[in-house]
């Protein structure tokens, strides 16, 4: 492993647990340890599977197979309730003010290939929050996926 892993597990999951078929991109706006912090901090109720720093660093705040709430009132192709489907992954900061750094991007790719072997997830199946909740959310910024896509499988 090239970057970094941090495991630190948030209690913003549910009892039951997944199997993700997708993968949902976000963005944090703010900094990576306060990110890390409000995910981590029961009172947010929220938590990404997976947060990555500029620098290439990460933290794990759930397994992949954990329902984590990341997505909120979403749906994707018919499908509501993304988090019942749908790991989350989220780059620090805002990706349409500062392009992922190639630290970012690595990383990402880095986490993602193993679960997306494990889970049989194609590149088809990597999507935006925007994607799963338009006009609610924003991120991440679809150049922020294309440069995923160019890193993996
Ligand atoms: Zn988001």
């Amino acid at each position: 492993m090239k970057y970094a892993q941090s495991i630190q597990r948030s209690k913003n999951i549910s009892a039951a647990t997944i199997v993700p078929t997708h993968v949902i991109l976000h963005h944090t706006s703010g900094s990576y340890t306060g990110s890390v912090s409000w995910c981590l901090d029961p009172i947010s109720k929220v938590s990404y599977h997976c947060i990555v720093a500029r620098d290439g660093r990460r933290t794990v705040l759930a397994a992949p197979y954990a329902r984590a709430w990341h997505a909120g009132k979403s749906s994707w192709q018919g499908c509501p309730d993304c988090n019942s489907y749908a790991l989350g992954l989220a780059w620090e900061g805002d990706t349409y003010q500062n392009p992922l750094s190639e630290d970012a991007i690595a990383s990402a790719a880095e986490y993602l290939r193993p679960i997306l072997k494990d889970y049989k997830i194609p590149p088809a199946n990597i999507i935006r929050h925007a994607d799963v909740a338009p006009g609610r959310k924003d991120d991440c910024s679809p150049a922020a996926r294309e440069a995923l896509l160019s890193y993996l499988p």
